[in-house]
């Protein structure tokens, strides 16, 4: 507590700590430009809640009332952590780090310290968090792996060590107690186990793991340049899954053709915020001009369920049956429209197409199109350079999407399977509970009757169909897919290298052959045992 007389003082390092922060801060967003777009968003972030002056205006209110500068930052971004600390989404419960980050930042600033990291290179960073400003640092120090105490697999730090490529484990509680500087470490980011102080045995064994893994990485490096082809010479396009303008990098680097998915919902998480159209607008750009003439499917913001839930009106008891991707878009046409604007903005830049999630009903289509309709006008009407007539498509990831799709078909210029979604839906298992996890199979045979029907009616109708569900990138399933007619594939880029060589030593013949048993299986357990028994055929032949 401070006395009534050193008030105004305080108020003055407040200000002054507050100033530093904002330079501070925008000197690394200078610095990161030109690093990781994704960096560059992340410390926004942190700009917007430090400038944010209803923030500053309590912090000054609590010096007012006898507290020191330093307790009232701490004491009123509690407040806000507590509030987040309680909401349902994980994702916004992780949004705490960028407080924290913030916090630390005014903190040192008041003590008129900078911050500073020592490091040798080849080392691994043992910390309670790692903010993504840091992560910057450590990457160009060469840092060879990451464990943080706190974290989520979907906070900022970790998507950007996946990223990088860097290994890291999360939320490994005590570490900075139980690992001493210099101890030397084992992280296996594959299994998310710390090994601290290894015998040699073990040493000796990840050694060997580790030179396997360059070995396999180095065989399948090879791959990108060659054609996604079967033996029997069925092209499969194979394109990308992805989050962030840096993934796209990633996917031209493995030779994905195009993007068959941009999760444009993950901008917002960067944001915290639906951005307004000339934000967006950036954002896509940024993607089509890495992609070059490939093509780019951007999915409509999939709000809702466990996703981004910021516009929801209210808690809903089962989020995932609720007010989720199209139906959140057509709650909200304003958050609709101004997508719509800047993908349409942002057509000119490369060859674009256009999906929506979680569709159910032709009307749900419809009203859609509509709203693109008037978007469309308007932007004509203001004389803005845009293409008009850029592929729409429809997500079939519920089972009446899948039992219309004929009529969808009939009605879309590309159908793209969420086999995540399709299996939630029809196997009623909530794809993010670990209670019914052993439900949750896209192998079931019911979902696999669903995708065959997707599949057919597609092609009866002439359209293309993908699949981009995490059911692409399975390693057993890449025989069932092709098996069953699909010859567009989108999987993360992590994973394209991998799916290739399952395609390259694939024969489609022998594959829908065996896609005839699959869909008279009446159990998840017999389509594996088919799908096996193919597999074991092959077993042997050489990568060629
Ligand atoms: C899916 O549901 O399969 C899909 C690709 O979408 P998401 O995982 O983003 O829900
Ligand atoms: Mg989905």
């Amino acid at each position: 507590m401070i006395a009534e007389s050193e008030v105004t003082n305080e108020v003055d390092r407040l200000h002054a700590a507050h100033q530093a922060t904002i330079a501070d801060l925008r000197h690394a967003i200078d610095l990161a430009t030109s690093e990781s777009t994704t960096v560059v968003s992340i410390l926004e972030s942190y700009l917007m809640i430090a400038s944010d002056p209803i923030i500053t205006q309590a912090i000054i209110k609590r010096i007012e009332s006898g507290a020191s500068a330093e307790a009232a930052v701490v004491d009123e971004f509690d407040v806000h952590k507590t509030f987040l600390y309680s909401a349902r989404d994980q994702l916004l419960r992780e949004r705490v780090q960028d407080f924290e980050h913030v916090v630390e930042r005014m903190l040192a600033a008041l003590r008129n310290r900078t911050l500073s990291h020592e490091l040798r290179s080849d080392s691994i960073v043992v910390a309670g968090t790692i903010t993504p400003h840091d992560m910057l640092f450590f990457k160009r120090m060469s840092t060879i792996g990451f464990i943080t105490e706190v974290g989520g697999v979907t906070s900022h730090s970790c998507i950007l060590a996946r990223e990088y490529g860097i290994p890291a484990v999360i939320g490994i509680r005590n570490a900075t107690d139980l690992i001493g500087d210099g101890d030397e470490i084992i992280v296996d980011g594959f299994t998310g186990l710390v090994v601290v102080r290894p015998n040699d045995a073990t040493l000796q064994s990840y050694h060997k793991r580790m030179a396997e893994q360059s070995r396999e990485r180095s065989e399948l490096a090879s791959l990108a340049a060659l054609p996604s082809v079967t033996r029997d010479g069925q092209t499969v396009v194979l394109r990308a899954n992805i989050d962030t303008a840096i993934d796209a990098d990633a996917a031209v680097a493995v030779g994905c053709d195009g993007v068959g998915l941009v999760r444009t919902e993950t901008m917002l998480v960067a944001f915290g915020r639906y951005p307004n159209a000339d934000e967006q607008y950036q954002w896509y750009r940024s993607i089509l001009e890495r992609c070059g003439t490939s093509s780019v499917t951007f999915r409509a913001f999939d709000v809702g369920s466990d996703k981004f839930r910021e516009g929801i009106p209210h808690h809903e008891e089962n989020p995932a049956l609720g007010l989720r991707g199209i139906r959140f878009l057509l709650y909200r046409p304003d958050i609709f429209e101004q997508q719509i604007e800047a993908i349409l903005r942002a057509s000119v830049h490369g060859d674009v197409k256009f999906m929506l999630p979680m569709i159910s009903s032709i009307e749900e289509l419809d009203a859609a199109r509509r709203i693109m309709d008037h978007t469309i006008a308007s932007l004509h009407s203001r004389g803005v350079a845009i293409n008009a007539s850029i592929p729409i498509g429809v997500m079939i990831e519920t089972p009446a999407a899948a039992l219309l799709a004929r009529s969808f078909a009939e009605r879309v210029q590309f159908l793209s399977i969420g086999t995540n979604d399709l299996a939630q839906y029809t196997l009623a298992t909530d794809r993010t509970n670990e209670l019914v996890a052993d439900i949750f199979d896209a192998m079931h045979p019911a979902v696999v009757r669903l995708i065959a029907q997707t599949v057919d009616a597609a092609n009866e109708v002439g359209i293309p169909v993908s699949v981009c569900g995490e059911l692409a990138g399975h390693a057993a399933a890449t025989e069932l897919l092709l098996g069953l007619g699909l010859r567009e594939l989108s999987v993360a880029p992590s994973l394209a290298l991998e799916l290739k060589h399952r395609i390259r030593m694939a024969e489609s013949v022998a594959c829908a052959d065996a896609v005839a048993t699959v869909l008279t299986c009446t159990s998840t357990t017999e389509v594996y045992a088919v799908l096996q028994s193919l597999q074991a055929g092959d077993h042997g032949r050489m990568i060629t």
